[in-house]
């Protein structure tokens, strides 16, 4: 009842929306929870709330400075005291913040992990009633997540230093099940005690398309076919942000380009100019989103791919708040994922971290291949299911059911031939008959199968891709991932399995005109 009234008396809003209520009520309850729901979903509400209820102060871990100043400054306008300490906060307003803080005149304090694992910050904060830690993009806590940051480690250290042992709240949009397991062994959050909302976005219509043979005119069409609608571009570079933004601006389309490199000023203008409708597509790169809270985006297109399905989620997640139907594109090209590849191999990472960004990538390359609905495919990642969406790409797509078994053989007894000592590429060689250096090498002409299939590399590539990611052939986790024959690749081989594959009419012509 209390925290229906603050609902209304302090931000004007009349209903709970999905999951709030749930979150709320046990947090003022004082137990730790994990809650899981969509970005956009309202969750800062669910830690707002209980900080103004709660007699002591709410502590909320953030990992970036921007999102903070957003947030203090959204809750002054609803007449509530914040305030943050991080790095940018200088020296001399620490101690008055403190000092509020401690007269109970700040109820929310936002700091980063890192301020949280400091010493004399847990020391200072010993002085203090705090009632609530809430931990947002918890995600961040676990190296299964897509964002890990090694100071989230550090949160229940800090938290069980409160004297005044307070509960937590760990709040994430995108936590796959063992992200959800990681969090909350961490931060001992008791599985009774989970809120995860559904994943589905229903109003979202997902699309892939298969690299276009240019993606400038693709999404120049694009736009020009959605003339009243505002939409974001996402581009992996800034070059490619900035030379894409010329080249929409010089075809007469309202844009701008939002990157880091951008001053504070820049950047503030680039989004007030979206926010009014003052430029219809902002192309930019993943530092644009995180903040941004405008409802009326119909369209998120990803001119590149993004390195693991999280982050796609979340991006493209940000269309349609308003409920509004919009759609998620992401446009592939295998260069992306090769490029996310070396990226990953030339990083210093351990090992273990190394093989789970990896999988992630793999998972990204999965949905590119997948015949699935592609927003059951999301979801099932996230651990829940729901029906075919029934208009994205997939589910529109009209397929022709072919037999690919005797290809498939081919394919899977050269990979068994050369004892999965070899990748993609030297098995579609192989395959193909290739005459180049490689195949003299290995000696490939002696092989049974070499030659085997009378199809171009790329096709055979395309099958290679298609037999992974259902599950007939298998990658290892490393920069030059071997290919292996899983046990349903085996059954094949043993004539007690077939293989078929849906294709889109669409798409077979894309690989008829691309080899
Ligand atoms: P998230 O952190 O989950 O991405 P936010 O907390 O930023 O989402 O909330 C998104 C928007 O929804 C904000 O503008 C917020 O004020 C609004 N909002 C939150 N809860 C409600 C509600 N119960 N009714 C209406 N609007 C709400
Ligand atoms: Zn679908």
């Amino acid at each position: 009842m209390k925290s229906l009234q603050v609902l209304k008396d302090v931000f004007g809003y009349t209903t709970f929306r999905a999951g709030q209520e749930k979150v709320i009520n046990l947090v003022l309850k004082g137990e730790n929870v994990l809650a899981v729901m969509p970005t956009g979903a309202g969750k800062s509400l669910c830690y707002q709330i209980p900080a103004l209820i709660n007699p002591g102060l709410t502590l909320v871990v953030s990992p970036l400075i921007s999102l903070m100043k957003d947030q203090i400054d959204s809750l002054k306008q609803n007449g509530i005291n914040a305030a943050a300490l991080n790095s940018a906060t200088p020296q001399e307003e620490v101690n008055p913040i403190l000092r509020q803080a401690y007269e109970g005149k700040i109820k929310l304090l936002y700091v980063t992990p890192e301020r949280l694992a400091m010493n004399y910050f847990r020391y200072q904060l010993n002085f203090l009633n705090v009632s609530l830690v809430a931990v947002d993009e918890a995600h961040c806590i676990s190296q299964w997540g897509h964002d890990f940051r090694p100071a989230y480690r550090q949160i229940m250290d800090g938290v069980k230093s409160i004297k005044s042992n307070p509960n937590i709240l760990a709040l994430t949009a995108t936590a796959t099940p063992s992200v959800q397991k990681d969090i909350a062994d961490q931060l001992q959050i008791p599985s009774a005690n989970y809120v995860i909302t559904s994943f589905a976005r229903p109003n979202l219509s997902f699309k892939v398309v298969d690299n276009p043979k240019n993606t400038n005119l693709y999404l120049l069409d694009y736009i020009k076919q959605h003339p009243h609608e505002s939409g974001i571009i996402y581009a992996s570079t800034r070059k490619h942000v900035e030379e894409l933004t010329d080249y929409l601006a010089q075809n007469g389309i309202l844009t701008a380009s939002y990157h880091a490199g951008l001053s504070n000023k820049e950047r503030a203008d680039v989004q007030d100019a979206f926010q009014f409708d003052k430029v219809q597509v902002i192309v930019a790169t993943n530092a644009f989103g995180m903040g941004i809270d405008k409802r009326n985006v119909r369209f998120v297109i990803h001119a590149n791919s993004t390195p693991n399905l999280e982050s796609y989620y979340q991006e493209a997640g940000r269309a349609g708040r308003d409920g509004e139907a919009c759609e998620g594109i992401l446009i592939y090209h295998p260069k992306d994922i090769r490029l996310y590849r070396w990226f990953i191999e030339q990083s210093d990472l351990d090992d273990e971290y190394q093989k789970i960004q990896y999988q992630k990538l793999a998972m990204i390359t999965k949905y590119v291949n997948t015949t699935e609905c592609l927003q059951q495919f999301i979801v099932s990642y996230f651990g829940q299911s729901c029906d075919p969406c029934g208009k994205c790409s997939n589910c529109l797509g009209t397929f022709i059911e072919k037999d690919i078994t005797s290809e498939s053989k081919s394919i899977i007894s050269t990979i068994y031939e050369l004892d999965g000592r070899f990748g993609k590429t030297v098995v579609a060689d192989v395959v193909s008959g290739a005459n180049n250096q490689r195949m003299r090498e290995i000696d490939a002409a002696h092989l049974k199968h070499y030659g085997s299939l009378k199809l171009g590399k790329t096709k055979i590539l395309d099958l290679i891709n298609y037999l992974i990611s259902h599950n007939y052939l298998q990658l290892t986790d490393s920069q030059y991932p071997l290919v292996h024959v899983t046990n349903l690749g085996w059954d094949v081989l043993d004539n007690k399995k077939r293989v078929t594959q849906k294709i889109s009419k669409k798409r077979e012509r894309l690989i008829q005109t691309s080899s």
